[in-house]
């Protein structure tokens, strides 16, 4: 059983050096698979010993070897966490997935949850969610249930068809929310990107899911929003990366079930 921990932990962490690559290419619309990793600061190529996920930083010292350039400490972060996050889907209890072994929650969990983290840490930085990851989590979030159907019952479509509605949901509601928001504020209030990314979360968590990730989104970004403002840490009209609040949300929903969320909802607790 040991082993399966560490196992999931190094993947997840291997996992965090993708997300790192990807986060630091993706908004300069460079390719995320080539050319290999090098020092945006001397050029020098990144050798496969000095990109070992966390352990690498520490030798290095944060350090470029040959330019001594700093290497930022977000790096060795986002790996433990990723590392992390894949790692807890060990526990995870999705409330549509409930019924099926752990190695599928385990697996379609490092998907999703791997997919949410690029995702938040992409809306916190550059505040954009981007549509080839968005759409492809919805994507791999409706083939997912279909696989599972297809594994299951062939006559039977129903994880699909409830991951199909559910998407659809989501992106209706945020349609919504942002129609509704710019006649009464007279300017955008969401960003473009939060439709897509609650019609891919609609697609992994199904309705109910979906319906507790936006009242926890919403939650949570109040409480935020209220808290910055009476500690004078954020001004009226700052943005807030809603995504991040969503994807953890999400998350959350994920690795939680529906139930603990809907007993805090309804004052059951
Ligand atoms: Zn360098």
């Amino acid at each position: 059983m040991e082993i399966i921990f560490i196992y999931l932990f190094v993947i997840g962490c291997c996992l965090g050096s993708f997300i790192n690559v990807v986060i630091y290419r993706l908004p300069l619309n460079k390719s995320i698979v080539y050319p290999n990793s090098s020092c945006p600061k001397c050029n020098a190529k990144i050798k496969w010993f000095d990109n070992l996920p966390i352990i690498s930083w520490f030798l290095l010292n944060g350090k470029c070897r040959s330019c001594k350039t700093k290497i930022a400490f977000s790096y060795p972060i986002i790996e433990f966490f990723t590392g992390l996050l894949v790692f807890l889907n060990l526990y995870a209890q999705p409330a549509i997935y409930s019924q099926q072994p752990t190695y599928i929650t385990i697996f379609l969990g490092s998907i999703f949850s791997v997919t949410l983290f690029t995702l938040a840490l992409l809306d916190f930085k550059y505040y954009w969610l981007p549509q080839p990851l968005t759409l492809g989590g919805l994507i791999l979030g409706i083939t997912s249930s279909l696989l599972i159907d297809l594994s299951n019952d062939f006559y039977q479509f129903s994880y699909s068809i409830y991951a199909l509605i559910a998407s659809f949901l989501g992106f209706i509601f945020f349609n919504l929310l942002s129609h509704f928001g710019r006649k009464i504020f007279n300017k955008p209030v969401l960003g473009g990107g939060d439709a897509k990314l609650a019609a891919m979360m609609g697609s992994w968590l199904g309705i109910n899911g979906l319906f507790i990730s936006i009242w926890l989104t919403f939650a949570s970004a109040g409480i935020f929003v209220i808290l910055g403002l009476v500690l004078k840490k954020i001004k009226r009209n700052q943005k807030i990366p809603l995504g991040v609040f969503l994807a953890f949300s999400g998350l959350l929903v994920w690795y939680f079930g529906n139930q603990v969320f809907l007993k805090i909802i309804f004052f059951q607790i």
